[in-house]
């Protein structure tokens, strides 16, 4: 596994940031993710904590993106509440994030550290869940 990086898109963590910032209350939303369409325009969203599975912002960015028709994304980044500053996607959405979106980028890493890598490279011998659906064909 070869890790390429990318030219970090700090506009992206600065929306996530604000949100984080100005929308995540209490317990239920304490992560705000923003995503980069793949036309250049930036959707953001929070998480919806709940002890059932309530998705992750990554996930709700995912939809939220969609109802705006930005079916494409190009990057992704996560911000905590509490100045928590990028946090790394947890593992499920990991997987989501590359099912949906296989050349995605995450911005991960911390200050002089942040970085943008291939979603792939966040799972080594990734499942390609599109692999082992033998009735499609
Ligand atoms: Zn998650």
């Amino acid at each position: 596994m070869t890790t390429q990086t990318h030219p970090v898109d700090h506009e992206l963590i600065e929306a996530a940031a604000h949100i984080a910032r100005t929308r995540c209350r209490g317990d239920n939303h304490t992560m705000a993710a923003a995503a980069r369409a793949a036309d250049g325009r930036i959707v953001t969203a929070v998480n919806a904590y709940h002890f059932t599975g309530g998705p992750c912002a990554e996930l709700v960015v995912i939809g939220t993106a969609a109802a705006q028709g930005a079916y494409d994304l190009d990057t992704i980044v996560a911000v905590g509440d509490r100045d928590r500053g990028v946090v790394p996607p947890c593992g499920r959405c990991r997987q989501v994030l590359f099912d949906y979106f296989p050349a995605l980028k995450v911005i991960v890493g911390k200050g002089d550290h942040l970085r943008a890598v291939p979603v792939a490279d966040l799972l080594p011998e990734t499942y390609v869940w599109s692999d082992h659906q033998l009735d499609a064909e």
